[in-house]
């Protein structure tokens, strides 16, 4: 298999397309007006009925191409499952069904169901006997639901596999044949893909027929991504990573590490060195996760450890530098990763340390960006500024979505009669039973006490720093 990689300056419209003009007002309401790359390349072929295999990253606006695709194809009517979209955890495949649900707006009366682990199965299977027009899952859940014949996908006319290459890292390909095994023959297949190592190839070659292949120009394209390697001993790792962090002193870094293990001995080693990093790791419970990647996305916490598999899904404006404790497996992993950064045209910072028994990883990353590696000097890492607090601190209130919180009535509680004004407030995340807010450091006190002494929703929740 060939990919073309296609250099496109035009900018193509939906409008270009054939699409129902509900379709189309839907997508201007949204702000989608020009395509993106993908799309543009996508999208058409898509629309055509072909299989297409994509190297897609997250960002790239690759859910609305096969969101679009897939909705186009549902018979409204019939409530049996008809589109099943397989991504690799939870936080994706719930950002994919939103996508999803925003997209079908046009259209009355389109149950998107969500299916994934780390959730109890119960109110999935309720959910499953009232119909669903799509499917997005975890290949485990989904698989689990088959065995349980509370799930029948018999009728499946398109299956999109998102962000592939994760899901056979996580070992997910007994479970994706196994789901394939139950689908009909007869069906349109999207892989979408980041990188596109052997094992891809042969998912693609063994469950697609005559596959489109759509890869866009330089999703490499590193030029306001500033990139230093620093050479270091193994064992003087953590205290480079010190050093590294007291110099650069970035705003917000997601750091790097190949194994969980590590990721929890670097967060002891900077909690010691009076950082506050969230870690993130396989094995942490879904809410405790949920709670990590809301402090580092309201910016109460300015550090996140995670290996690749657990920042899956992480999708973090702004985010200042990325670090790269341990290189990673491969150069594609690794430009993956430091791609975090400098997104939106903002600078980017991406700070990586090797061992003299890496240097062949350094070649590879060299080739594949067909450029030079700069490599820093570590003597010139002079600055000695201690950690800087993170600009906001959570209030987590005990009320959510269940209790029908909104975040307009948190926002009114906390700015109504003279309160805290708007523009010290951050994000909110509201959950079923929880919900958080980040609010400036400087008014935390207050707005814990104007939160706690008032009402929301005309109730009272226990409301507390987090
Ligand atoms: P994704 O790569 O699918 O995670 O999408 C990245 C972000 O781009 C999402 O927040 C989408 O809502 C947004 N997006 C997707 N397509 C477009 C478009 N054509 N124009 C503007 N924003 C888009």
């Amino acid at each position: 298999m060939t990919l073309p990689t296609l250099t496109t300056r035009t900018v193509a419209r939906f409008t270009d397309l054939s699409l129902p003009d509900a379709l189309l007002q839907n997508l201007d309401s949204l702000g989608y007006l020009a395509m993106t790359p993908i799309q543009q390349h996508s999208l058409p072929e898509i629309l055509k009925g072909n299989d297409v295999i994509a190297q897609a990253q997250t960002g790239s606006g690759k859910t609305a191409a096969f969101a679009i695709g897939l909705l186009l194809k549902l018979q409204q009517r019939d409530f049996g499952c008809q589109a099943l979209v397989l991504c690799p955890t939870r936080e994706l495949a719930t950002q994919v069904a939103g996508e999803i649900r925003r997209l079908a707006r046009y259209q009355e009366n389109i149950k998107v169901v969500t299916l994934c682990g780390g959730q109890s199965i119960g109110p999935q299977i309720g959910s499953l006997e009232h119909g669903a027009h799509v499917v997005v899952g975890t290949p485990g859940r989904v698989h689990d639901h088959l065995r349980k014949k509370t799930l029948s996908i018999s009728r499946v006319d398109i299956l999109v596999l998102d962000e592939a290459d994760r899901m056979l890292d996580m070992g997910f390909i007994d479970a994706i044949e196994n789901i394939i095994g139950h689908l009909p023959h007869q069906r349109q297949t999207l892989l979408f893909s980041a990188t596109y190592p052997r094992s891809i190839r042969v998912l693609s070659e063994r469950f697609q027929h005559q596959p489109v292949a759509v890869t866009v120009e330089c999703t490499h394209s590193h030029e306001h991504i500033e990139q230093f390697f620093y050479h270091v001993e193994h064992a003087d790792k953590p205290a480079m990573l010190v050093k590294l962090l007291k110099h650069y002193q970035p705003e917000s870094s997601v750091i790097f590490c190949n194994t969980r293990q590590t990721c929890k001995a670097i967060g002891t080693e900077l909690y010691e060195a009076g950082y506050k990093p969230v870690v993130l790791h396989g094995d942490m419970a879904q809410k405790e996760r949920d709670q990590m990647l809301v402090r580092f996305a309201n910016q109460s916490a300015n550090l996140l450890i995670a290996t690749d598999v657990a920042a899956r899904g992480l999708d973090i404006e702004n985010l200042a530098a990325v670090i790269n404790y341990d290189l990673g497996r491969d150069p594609e992993v690794h430009v993956h990763r430091v791609g975090r950064t400098g997104r939106a045209g903002k600078k980017g910072l991406a700070l990586s340390l090797h061992t003299r028994q890496e240097q062949y990883k350094l070649d590879r990353i060299s080739d594949y960006l067909k450029a030079p590696l700069v490599f820093g000097d570590p003597k010139t890492l002079t600055g000695n500024r201690q950690p800087a607090l993170a600009p906001m601190v959570t209030l987590a209130i005990d009320g959510g979505r269940k209790h029908k919180v909104r975040p307009g009535d948190i926002l009114g509680a906390l700015t109504g009669d003279v309160g805290i004004p708007a523009d010290k407030i951050g994000k909110i995340h509201i959950f079923d039973f929880t919900a958080y807010v980040a609010v400036k450091r400087e008014i935390a006190r207050s707005a814990l006490n104007k939160l706690g002494a008032g009402k929301i929703k005309g109730r009272k929740f226990r409301v507390r720093r987090f």
